[in-house]
């Protein structure tokens, strides 16, 4: 047993103040501990001179945390979900009570403050913190269910028993299957976000899970069993299991049965050549009915609204436009998770099919067979959709028969390459649109931006001066959006920032977000559109609507403290 938050000087005094063992006892002790480079703890129990849980109560009445004997005191399985199973073992640390004070643990290491802390971080109420027994925890631990490790050992061991056996391969395939099974039931029950199966220099390979951002060694995979390992993955995420020596990326669709409800969940498959043979990276992504909320990407309060008013529309289109890597593509399939009731018919097209959406027809463009955006649409069109996706407008083609669906009664969605919401008008009528039939399609155009967004566990405020905001970002939109004013520029604004931690990589970041500009075409900008005022003009028209910028929406985050200025200007900037 190891107390992380106590030096070996400290445990003495509390060994010699109990009055447990002598001083000349402990010097034994302590030599011993030295000699076999253990630590006092062991040595002290191992030589007989204090039972471990004796020991752990001594530590606990210093550290002012109560004993608690678990076996009275078991928890359900709600509870124990709180702390992911592979943390409770690698920390010794089992929930085991919820009320209205916060969340009850029991720990074998009463002096470890930061595994509490950071339960505390991640699930916004107190922890209270008791000592036990490590038997106790065992006893709790298996209440988990088996772990991974024992799974996989016991499949490994029917393989060898069958292998012995028969002496062939034939019959090793079915607890591949079984391996796989239980690797990612395992991941997505410990609320891990990826998998890494990794060949090691001496043959084996690593199964290791990240959850909340730090990667835990889980098992171990005999060398005989890597291989087939990664062809079982290559099949199930459809990619060549002849091929070896280049990376390939795949998905695939996992049920996940719990409780009453049947799950799916998607993951993403990405297989690299590494010297040692092939390391397979599996991420999981959120559940089909976590994914793809608006405002789980940063779309809230009016930009929130203007959206909902714009999809409520039956026909006309819906815009988003940005870089490359924006996450276009992530608002549009929000938007259409929203539309998607089984009273529209809805199909899409695109280039590449990012995610499959459950009840909607989605379309791979493919040159080679000459099924571009334009013939797509063409053949979609006899299918008789209401609403439809289109990946990208990047040709006239793709442009003129996109509004035409828009004018005969169709709802489209799609994207645009254009820096900000009011250049996309411009880029349109480049594509060779009329300005009128701009005017008389376009219901909103949405224009975005990616953000990292500060880790909120490692999260500190930091007093700036008002000057100091406004030699970033100007004095116009500083005493616009951060209440400070040009004759007082020594007054204290305090943003936040990120200090950096081990779980962030010691970036302050974690995750990210969008920055939006939300350009809804109302009668002035319809008016505006069909006379062919320039970008410059119809963007002045919008504000005076109300529009928020991005940039101003970006500042707007700062505030809130999800994100920092530099984000917002490097991310905004042309
Ligand atoms: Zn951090």
């Amino acid at each position: 047993m190891e107390f992380s938050g106590l030096s070996a000087q400290d445990l003495k005094n509390i060994l010699i103040e109990s009055g447990v063992i002598d001083e000349e006892k402990l010097k034994e002790a302590l030599r011993y501990a030295e000699q076999e480079n253990v630590s006092l703890s062991d040595a002290v129990t191992s030589r007989g001179l204090i039972k471990s849980e004796d020991l752990t109560k001594l530590v606990a009445d210093s550290a002012n945390v109560p004993f608690i004997l678990l076996s009275k005191n078991m928890p359900d399985q709600a509870t124990l979900a709180i702390v992911p199973e592979i943390v409770a073992r690698k920390k010794m640390i089992v929930p085991f009570k919820k009320d209205a004070a916060g969340i009850h643990v029991a720990m074998a290491d009463p002096t470890d403050l930061e595994t509490p802390n950071f339960i505390e971080r991640k699930e916004g109420v107190p922890v209270l913190v008791y000592a036990t027994t490590i038997e106790d925890i065992d006893t709790v631990l298996e209440f988990y269910g088996k772990g991974l490790h024992d799974i996989l050992e016991d499949t490994f061991r029917e393989i060898e028993t069958n292998n012995s056996k028969s002496g062939e391969e034939e019959g090793a395939q079915q607890p591949i299957v079984e391996i796989m099974k239980g690797i990612i039931f395992q991941a997505y029950r410990n609320r891990a976000s990826d998998i890494h199966i990794e060949p090691r220099e001496r043959g084996d390979s690593m199964v290791r899970f990240r959850i909340d951002g730090v990667l835990h060694d889980v098992s171990v995979i005999p060398r005989a069993l890597h291989p087939q390992v990664i062809s079982r993955i290559k099949v199930m995420a459809r990619l060549r299991t002849d091929e070896h020596q280049i990376p390939q990326d795949g998905k695939m669709e996992i049920p996940m049965e719990e409780g009453e409800e049947n799950k799916e969940i998607d993951v993403r498959v990405s297989i690299v050549p590494v010297i040692e043979g092939e390391k397979a990276v599996l991420r999981l992504l959120a559940e089909r009915s976590r994914q793809f909320l608006l405002s789980n990407i940063g779309l809230d309060g009016e930009n929130l609204k203007k959206i909902k008013a714009a999809y409520e529309k039956p026909y006309g289109m819906i815009l988003v436009t940005g870089p490359t890597g924006c996450g276009k593509t992530t608002t549009l399939y929000s938007i259409l998770k929203l539309l998607n009731n089984r009273k529209v018919n809805i199909m899409t097209i695109e280039d590449p099919v990012e995610y499959d959406i459950e009840g909607v027809s989605q379309i791979q463009v493919n040159p080679k067979a000459k099924l571009t955006f334009a013939t797509g649409l063409r053949s979609i069109l006899r299918q008789d959709p209401n609403i439809i996706l289109v990946g990208e407008i990047r040709d006239n083609e793709t442009a003129d028969i996109a509004v035409n669906l828009a004018l005969t009664g169709h709802l489209v969605l799609s994207t645009l390459h254009t820096n900000d919401a009011a250049t996309t008008i411009p880029r349109l009528i480049d594509l060779g649109i009329e300005p009128f039939l701009i005017a008389s399609t376009v219901n909103i155009i949405v224009a975005q931006r990616l953000v990292r967004k500060i880790h909120e566990d490692c999260r500190a405020s930091e007093k700036i001066t008002a000057a100091e905001i406004a030699g970033r970002i100007g004095w116009d939109l500083a005493e616009k959006m951060f209440e400070v004013k040009r004759t007082a520029p020594d007054d204290a604004v305090y943003l936040y920032r990120g200090k950096g931690c081990e779980v962030c990589q010691h970036t302050g970041f974690q995750g990210r977000l969008g920055v939006f500009e939300i350009m809804l075409i109302d009668e002035v900008l319809r008016q505006a559109i069909s006379q062919n005022k320039d970008a410059g003009e119809l963007r002045e028209l919008a504000k005076e609507a109300q529009m928020v910028t991005m940039m101003e929406d970006g500042l707007a985050k700062v505030k809130m403290g999800v994100t920092t200025i530099e984000e917002i200007i490097g991310a905004t900037k042309v």
